[in-house]
């Protein structure tokens, strides 16, 4: 079997300014990549795709690292422990952030949520929406607690429903106005924050010469499905060819579905990452991978539910 983790936060939370937010810890995450070392063959993403492909017999299960958002500290911190262990990590970056210093919706709402009350923050966010759009407003309230709650498992109820209205049923521009809005009111300039935030092109080229794989994420992390089909491709065309002009050649190129699950793309999406020369793509569906999987389907699991968890393996 293959087993895909995938990470996103990964940092010294009490070092941070935003110690709120849900992050996997540095010497957790070390903890955890030296365990899974031990227990499974540590696949590069050649020998994860030959796996799947039926063209490679390993003898033990194979882990496969991603990491999604392209966070500096998986440059400053993730790229120099997995280059002293000798595993390959893949990068999925959001080249919008990189090449026009934005901040990627989904992240300003994460350092707004860990900044503010969540309740302050709800209410802030909701009156404005209802200034802006009544209906969209009320769809907030529609939303079912069970399958908010079976998306975002690690979250209270309240926050889970929050969630899953701004990720899944909101008008995404819509959305990212009240965001935007109330990002540059509590939190200031999204280009200051952006350069902190994201990794440099420089520094995935660096990250790519520490033997690290960096793959596509689309170019504003939108739901692809939520797109129209044209607005979702040209997307696509405008990441892929910034990877190319801003990056060293790669044999493969994986990429990442904003959000991932399998409602999240259209049924076409693996058709376009094909023709625009990706090699394979990761979803957020959970489970491990066996040989025969689509390679444009691939399932991964959180960090939290890795085969071997964080802080728990000690306790084993
Ligand atoms: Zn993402």
């Amino acid at each position: 079997m293959l087993h895909i983790v995938m990470y996103h936060y990964v940092r010294d939370l009490a070092r941070t300014p935003y110690p709120r937010i849900k992050s996997m810890l540095l010497d957790d995450f070390e903890r955890q990549v030296r365990a899974l070392a031990s227990e499974f063959e540590m696949a590069t993403l050649e020998s994860a795709l030959d796996y799947v492909g039926g063209r490679y017999r390993p003898r033990r299960e194979l882990c496969l690292l991603t990491f999604d958002d392209g966070l500096k500290e998986h440059y400053r911190e993730v790229t120099p422990i997995l280059h002293g262990l000798g595993i390959e990590g893949i990068f999925h970056i959001i080249t919008g952030c990189l090449e026009e210093q934005v901040v990627a919706p989904v992240h300003q709402n994460h350092f707004l949520m860990a900044l503010l009350a969540f309740e302050e923050y709800r209410a802030g966010f909701l009156r404005r929406l209802g200034e802006l759009d009544p209906a969209a407003r009320a769809q907030a309230d529609t939303v079912k607690p069970e399958t908010a709650r079976q998306t975002y498992i690690w979250d209270t109820p309240e926050v889970a429903s929050f969630k899953y209205f701004f990720n899944f049923l909101l008008n995404p521009s819509l959305g990212d106005v009240v965001v935007g809005e109330m990002f540059k009111y509590y939190i200031g300039s999204e280009r200051d924050f952006a350069r902190e935030l994201y990794v440099s092109w420089e520094e995935s080229r660096a990250m790519q010469a520490a033997g690290m794989r960096i793959g596509g994420h689309t170019h504003r992390h939108r739901p692809l499905a939520s797109l129209p089909a044209e607005d979702g491709q040209s997307d696509l065309e405008i990441s892929t060819a910034l990877l190319h002009q801003h990056l060293e050649p790669q044999a493969l190129w994986p990429f990442c579905y904003p959000y991932g699950k399998r409602e999240s793309f259209p049924k076409e999406a693996p058709g376009w990452l094909e023709q625009l020369g990706y090699a394979c793509a990761f979803t957020t569906e959970k489970g491990p991978n066996r040989p025969g999987e689509a390679a444009f389907l691939l399932r991964r699991v959180d960090c939290k539910q890795a085969p071997i968890a964080a802080g728990v393996e000690g306790a084993a």
